[in-house]
């Protein structure tokens, strides 16, 4: 395990993960072991094995502490507000589709959600109701942050499904503009991207590649339950 005291590793492949990859993270006291899969659940055993054995002699020996698998929370939560108290975070399902990004979500808000309770507080003068919170945290959140979710779901769905759409987000990710937009939409944390002159070409290249991809790419493997698997992209 000594390996893993300075080293973050990252694998790529159908063995691990046909839509996902597979790390070994290190931890404070351990290393975490994984893999993740939005298109083929039911098949994760078989990922957690295939990643445990690419791993191979680097985690050999070592304690197996816990083995468990869970959803990534990329949906809000239906309920995000009861009385009073809010969900934020992994929590309220602010995961971002396409990306993964949970982090700066979750960091964002909590300090949103404390920053309105604390200001519906008056001083400790009131106590917010439901209603309060849902029109003053939630509603600045899906403010801001709705329009992202929608685009970045709709991204998923259209460069996500099968290895023909993934292999054309690959090409299309060679051009300067995709690579600047996406780099812009991480940085600032809402879609950029309104030349309209570059959207038009954007669009013509994306049909341009998922026709190349379609044409091209090695056929998916075969999942166990292919309709529920495609539902949940
Ligand atoms: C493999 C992987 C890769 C990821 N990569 C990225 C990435 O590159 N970028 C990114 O932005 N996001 C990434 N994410 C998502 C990101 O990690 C989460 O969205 C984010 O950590 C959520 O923060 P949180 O505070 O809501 O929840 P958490 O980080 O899960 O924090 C919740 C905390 O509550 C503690 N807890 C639970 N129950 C109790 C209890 N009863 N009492 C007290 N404490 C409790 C837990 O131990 C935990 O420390 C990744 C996630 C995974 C799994």
């Amino acid at each position: 395990m000594k390996f893993y005291e300075e080293m973050a590793e990252m694998y790529v492949g159908d063995d691990v993960s046909p839509d996902f990859y597979g790390w070994v993270f290190p931890k404070y006291d351990h290393v975490g072991v994984g893999t993740g899969t939005v298109v083929n659940r039911p098949a994760i055993k078989q990922y957690q094995k295939a990643i445990r054995d690419r791993a191979g002699d680097k985690i050999s020996g070592g304690k197996i502490i816990k083995v468990e698998a869970h959803p990534i929370p990329e949906h809000y939560r239906p309920r995000r507000v009861q009385g009073r108290i809010a969900l934020v975070g992994d929590a309220a399902g602010y995961v971002t589709k396409c990306s993964g990004e949970g982090i700066y979500f979750a960091a964002k808000s909590g300090r949103m959600a404390a920053q309105e309770i604390v200001s519906l507080m008056k001083g400790g003068q009131h106590l917010p109701t439901q209603s309060e919170i849902e029109q003053t945290y939630l509603k600045k959140y899906d403010g801001k942050y709705g329009p992202t979710y929608v685009v970045l779901d709709i991204l998923q769905k259209v460069f996500y499904p099968n290895n023909g759409a993934r292999e054309a987000f690959v090409e299309l990710c060679k051009s300067k503009y995709v690579q600047q937009v996406t780099f812009d939409s991480y940085l600032y944390k809402t879609v950029q991207g309104n030349n309209p002159l570059d959207d038009l070409k954007l669009l013509g290249d994306t049909i341009g590649c998922l026709i190349k991809g379609y044409a091209n790419a090695k056929p998916d493997q075969e999942f166990s339950n292919p309709i529920e698997s495609q539902k949940r992209i």
